[in-house]
């Protein structure tokens, strides 16, 4: 029988929410910080104080002692600096405390995070400062619980040293730019437009015994070599089957974590390959989203530990195996609750999202290579364009409906666009956008599903940050155009049905509904002229292109100063984390693999002789030890030439170097994993020194 669960009791009552403030706080502090919620606007003093004294006594109550600055640096992941509430008596004793400007200003001594060279370690100072629009919250680490103010890092001289700062920065864009779009269909009533973002998050779930010994898990989060099992995701029957009891126990568990943390965790099913699953949380407000997902990862991993699990981020753990990203869907919508990517049941009778439409096209086809780039890492890699999905190749699909409309536009006949009925097969209850939406096309990286769209391509294991400060501020660039041009028109239908027109034809060529895994898709793309940028290292001098430049500046997003660190800590990133996978693959060939396989050689090689000198045929046994011995000496080949190339490559610095890595390091190591993925096929099964794929794949 299973216990009763009080979900709503549960929900959020790790979050100083909307309840405890308004529960907790005198009505005129309560009602001075929700506007500044809104607003944006600077907390006063007073207010600043007592919102700090009663977060600190909620925090205190729930058990915190300590309470951190919890903030995004640029290496992807989430930094904090605990301090106690702790503050000396006069008399002696202590009391605890928190003052208003320690809630909204933290100065970390943040020299060790990465900063691209802005902040030389000389003037190392850098300022958290409280986004009082995401909740603070109990982080709760089994014996200790900390109080963690979500806040954004920037230098002593201004510049974002954070993915934080230029989203928020990137939400004001498009917030301005989409209401002055408002206005001129009349609307007087929104002050804001929000984008929101819901991210479907997928992983991988493992035995911790098993994951122990594998030293490529532990240092790198993916398998460095690892031969196919003889079942792999073939039968795609993991895909939405029943999901097994050890992880039914851990996700209903990680479900209760995140409900206390106030993140609506929705739906959790398995996905296409063996041991991979799927967690999806109702949408929020990009930056809270952001929070949240950094959130669901951390919970993600911490409650797997207590179930002897081990939960995998990387995007592509196993080779020859579905790898993981996140589906980051996105919408806008207007502070009085109207999403502008709702198309109605007669897509084209409704300008105000024809528009949106146009602008979303104009935005994805001029500005591919910077998308890319917002979801490059270097895990990422293995996914996109590699033969998985999706492809490196950025394209949109529509769906059928709404392709015949944009066709119907671009060709001069948007009065005879098929009418809904034509269309329908049966189903006449669901409108029939939402059809589309529901038999879509999981091969394309930037989908178009319903009312939001779906952006594929981002890393299972980065910060979304970086891919909603690009989609947010492209939008923006796209619509401030438009606005430009229809508030200077004479005739606002005429210019308003021409713009849509021209910037539909101008960029349908980024309008792809077929299956994007396909090699006709690669060449078409070629033919349309749409770039395929295959790695991180290619997709990185995007960030600081002309264009890109001028198009952050001109939204205060990014200045030139930002994108360059930008780009040299990329670089760096990148090629860190290759001379990491690099080491440890010359680490596990040269003290395990090879000495292993030559053991077993050696045991063939009695065998041979014990045979033989029984007068028997040794014939298979020799055969073995011949074949065992060709791919042992190419192994050991293998190796020396990484050895070399890696410490080549780590002789360099900055592009040069993560060039390097990946024309030199990575095909390297390609070509070490080939003769020992063969010989773990090949060997006794007792001798091979680590857990098989087999292993990791089928034993939960
Ligand atoms: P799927 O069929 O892809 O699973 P869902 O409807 O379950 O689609 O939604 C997937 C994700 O999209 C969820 O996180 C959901 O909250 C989010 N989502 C739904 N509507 C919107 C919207 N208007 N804006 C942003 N995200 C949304
Ligand atoms: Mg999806």
């Amino acid at each position: 029988m299973s216990e009763y669960l009080d979900i709503p009791g549960i929900y959020g009552s790790y979050v100083f929410g909307e309840k405890e403030m308004r529960e907790r706080l005198p009505r005129a502090i309560y009602k001075s910080l929700k506007r500044s919620m809104v607003t944006g606007e600077e907390l006063e003093p007073v207010v600043a104080d007592a919102t700090a004294c009663a977060m600190k006594e909620w925090a205190i109550e729930q058990g915190a002692t300590h309470y951190t600055h919890w903030f995004q640096p640029l290496t992807g992941t989430t930094a904090e600096k605990h301090d106690s509430f702790i503050s000396p008596k006069e008399g002696g004793g202590v009391i605890m405390e928190l003052r208003g400007k320690e809630l909204i200003r933290g100065e970390p001594d943040a020299s060790s995070f990465p900063s691209g060279g802005i902040r030389a370690t000389f003037e190392a100072r850098g300022y958290t400062v409280w986004d009082i629009t995401s909740p603070a919250f109990i982080y709760d680490n089994g014996n200790t619980k900390t109080l963690c103010i979500p806040t954004a890092f920037c230098a002593y001289t201004g510049e974002a040293l954070d993915k934080k700062t230029p989203l928020l920065r990137s939400m004001e864009a498009i917030s301005k730019q989409a209401v002055r779009i408002l206005r001129l269909f009349g609307d007087e009533q929104t002050e804001r437009v929000i984008a929101s973002v819901g991210p479907e998050q997928e992983y991988f779930i493992v035995d911790r015994e098993t994951y122990l010994k594998r030293k490529d898990l532990i240092f790198t989060g993916r398998t460095l070599f690892g031969a196919m099992p003889p079942k792999g995701q073939e039968m795609e029957d993991h895909y939405f089957g029943a999901i097994k009891e050890r992880v039914s126990n851990y996700m209903k568990e990680l479900d209760i974590e995140l409900w206390k943390l106030g993140i609506p965790a929705k739906t959790e099913h398995n996905e296409v390959a063996p041991a991979q699953h799927e967690l999806a949380p109702i949408y929020n407000t990009t930056n809270v989203a952001t929070d949240e997902n950094m959130l669901v990862m951390n919970v993600m991993k911490k409650v797997a530990l207590r179930h002897g699990l081990v939960c995998l981020l990387h995007e592509k753990p196993f080779a020859g195996v579905n790898g993981s990203g996140k589906h980051n869907n996105w919408s806008l919508g207007t502070d009085t609750g109207r999403n502008l990517l709702e198309p109605g049941k007669e897509p084209q009778h409704n300008p105000m999202f024809l528009l949106m439409l146009a602008a979303v096209m104009k935005a994805v086809d001029e500005h591919a290579g910077l998308l890319r780039m917002s979801a490059s890492n270097p895990g990422n890699d293995h996914r996109l364009g590699a033969n998985e999905a999706p492809p490196a190749i950025l394209s949109m699909f529509l769906g059928d409906q709404l392709t015949a409309v944009v066709e119907h536009i671009i060709a001069g006949n948007d009065e005879n666009v098929p009418g809904a009925s034509s269309m329908k097969v049966g189903v006449s209850t669901l409108p029939l956008i939402r059809r589309d939406a529901t038999d879509r096309n999981r091969t394309s990286p930037f989908a178009f599903t319903g009312n939001k769209f779906e952006f594929r391509m981002v890393p299972s294991s980065g910060c979304i940050a970086d891919a909603n400060t690009v989609l947010n501020t492209i939008a923006a660039d796209a619509l401030g155009s438009f606005a430009d041009e229809l508030e200077a028109a004479e005739d606002f239908d005429g210019a308003l049905r021409a713009l849509i027109r021209r910037e539909m034809a101008a960029h349908q060529r980024i309008i792809f509904n077929g299956n994007g895994y396909t090699d006709e898709w690669v060449a078409e793309a070629a033919r349309r002229g749409l770039p395929n940028i295959r790695s991180m290292v290619d997709a990185i001098p995007e960030l600081v292109t002309r264009e890109a430049i001028a198009l952050f500046e001109r939204h205060g997003v990014y200045t030139e100063k930002e994108l360059r660190a930008r780009a040299d800590v990329s670089y760096e990133l990148y090629a860190k984390t290759i001379n990491i996978e690099a080491l440890t693959m010359i680490d596990m060939a040269g003290k395990d693999i090879i000495p292993a396989v030559i053991r077993y050689t050696t045991q063939l090689a009695d065998s041979v002789n014990a045979v033989e000198a029984a007068g028997a045929d040794a014939g298979v046994q020799r055969e073995l030890l011949t074949r065992v011995s060709v791919l042992l000496r190419q192994a050991s080949a293998a190796l020396a030439e990484l050895k070399l190339r890696q410490h080549r490559a780590a002789a360099l610095s900055g592009a040069e170097q993560a060039q390097a890595y990946r024309s030199e390091v990575v095909p390297a190591m390609e070509v070490l994993r080939a003769p020992v993925d063969h010989l773990e096929m090949i060997c006794d099964g007792e001798i091979w020194p680590m857990p098989t794929y087999g292993d990791l794949l089928f034993n939960v």
